[in-house]
């Protein structure tokens, strides 16, 4: 089943059920201060669940453009994370509750292909319940009749959800699918999440939390005006199920731009890779990163953001120079977007025709920061190379920690490529002294933002913290500076 129909399947079956379609909201996160970008469907709803507004609905449904910058490191690793992935959600403020959002998700996941629905086994669903919630078990075991032994009691980190602070939390109760045993050993979806894919999230959102820190450390101030529901079921994951594709990479709004990777760098995709996402072969990771990366930075231009030095221009600059980096390692030296972007168009404009009719506007912001990027590449491989040829002539080993922070810091230089480039001329890099030098410098920022302790610079934790998709430690700019470290 194609994506599309995916998407279209759901709005159907919610609005049948009574539910009105509110379209996505743009990416950017722009009414919420504390929000670089929308990470969850439920976030244009959040006035409404915690009583400040009375929405003109009491059930409504939507499918949401989401991007999760804290996933960045999981992309092409996992099967299951994507920077941008859209978010199917249905929502009850103050109508049905537990039963009635069990019931909804259920069937359009089990329902026959032909009735409609997305005809997932059920003898392959296992549930996961927060650990004091024997109302959701029971809803479970005796009107849908799962057995016990596929619903499993999970913690706060992984069934308790919560958004902002103070904002709106509430146990949920996950969906998996069992993908087999070609995907692992078995033994639920606690110990395994890969071979048991999470594909829906269903939120039973009935109070209010207070601050601290990580999604578990934090009180619980008091309950909601209204007892309400928020799911999320990625839209990509099921597409990923229905496809019988082993991971979201592959699936038809995405696979066509890896496959155009693949065939510029000459490799041949998935030749060296088992099906689990842990015997993945290196290219394979890096044309997905690259697939998901250019995905990514179309949707994100596409709503408007251009790149810059900070904020949401600084995530879309960092997502597109991970993407042009990949290419490159895989020997690719050409400007790569003007090959790759106009496939991503084509994937993603049945559902975006925005992306289409403002490609020229799209494309011109994108492949200008590449040509930036490059000459930024190319002038530090001059220095590279001065610097390798010194270290040789002194007939060193290793490229000093100093050069390799020089370069990263002044020229913008990803270390990785200072390794690779060393290590092509037979020289070891001295990363531990990089490694202190990006401590160090990192330090003096933090003290630097701590004397300069205003508003903004305040909010940029919350930002960080609020964009994981719930709340993270505040981890600050190193988590976006953690590709280069
Ligand atoms: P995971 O544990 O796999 O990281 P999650 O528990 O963080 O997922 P939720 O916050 O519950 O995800 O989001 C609701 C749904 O959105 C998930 O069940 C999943 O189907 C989908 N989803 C979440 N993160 C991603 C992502 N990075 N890429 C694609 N789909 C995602
Ligand atoms: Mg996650
Ligand atoms: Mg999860
Ligand atoms: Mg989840």
């Amino acid at each position: 089943m194609k994506t599309a129909e995916i998407r279209r399947r759901f709005l159907a079956h919610f609005e049948a059920n009574g539910h009105t379609v509110v379209p996505s909201a743009p990416l950017p996160a722009i009414d919420d201060p504390n929000l670089l970008f929308i990470n969850a469907g439920m976030v244009q709803f959040v006035p409404y669940f915690l009583g400040q507004r009375t929405p003109p609905f009491d059930r409504a449904v939507s499918v949401q453009k989401c991007l999760r910058t804290p996933d960045i490191d999981e992309v092409g690793k996992t099967s299951r994370h994507g920077t941008f992935f859209q978010m199917n959600g249905n929502f009850s403020f103050g109508d049905y509750f537990k039963e009635g959002a069990i019931k909804l998700a259920w069937e359009l996941s089990t329902n026959p292909v032909e009735q409609g629905g997305y005809g997932l086994d059920g003898d392959r669903i296992w549930a996961t319940v927060y650990l004091d919630d024997d109302e959701a078990i029971d809803i479970w075991h005796r009107v849908i009749g799962l057995p016990k032994e596929r619903i499993v009691r999970r913690g706060k980190a992984d069934n308790f959800w919560s958004m902002g602070i103070p904002g709106p939390c509430g146990p949920c109760s996950e969906l998996y699918l069992d993908r087999g045993p070609t995907y692992g050993p078995g033994g639920g979806p606690e110990v395994d999440e890969d071979r048991y894919m999470e594909f829906w999230n269903l939120v039973f959102m009935q109070n209010l939390r207070g601050p601290g820190s990580g999604k578990e450390d934090f009180p619980i101030l008091g309950e909601l005006p209204a007892k309400n529901i928020d799911t999320g079921m990625g839209l990509e994951r099921v597409a990923a199920l229905l496809q019988g594709v082993d991971n979201m990479y592959e699936i038809d709004e995405v696979r066509p731009v890896l496959a155009r990777a693949a065939e510029m760098t000459g490799r041949t995709y998935g030749a060296k890779s088992g099906h689990a996402a842990t015997e993945s072969h290196p290219d394979d990771v890096r044309l997905r990163v690259i697939a998901d990366h250019v995905r990514t930075a179309l949707m994100i231009i596409g709503d408007g953001v251009t790149p810059a030095n900070d904020g949401r221009g600084y995530v879309l600059r960092r997502i597109m120079r991970r993407a042009i980096r990949a290419i490159r390692l895989l020997g690719w030296q050409e400007p790569a977007l003007p090959e790759l972007l106009p496939v991503a168009r084509d994937c993603m404009s049945p559902s975006y025709p925005e992306v289409a009719e403002e490609f020229d506007r799209i494309a011109s912001y994108a492949y200008a920061e590449e040509e930036a990027f490059l000459a930024t590449l190319r002038q530090g491989t001059t220095i590279l190379d001065t610097a390798i040829a010194e270290t040789r002539k002194a007939g060193k080993p290793a490229l000093t920690g100093d050069k390799a922070f020089q370069l990263h810091d002044t020229f913008g230089f990803p270390i990785d490529l200072t390794l690779e480039i060393a290590q092509e001329a037979g020289l070891t890099v001295d990363t531990e002294g990089f490694r202190s030098l990006m401590a160090e410098q990192r330090a003096r920022a933090k003290a630097d933002a701590q004397q300069r302790k205003t508003g903004h610079a305040d909010l940029s934790a919350y930002r960080t913290a609020l964009d994981s998709g719930g709340a993270i430690e505040f981890t600050g700019y190193q988590e976006l500076r953690r590709e280069t470290t």
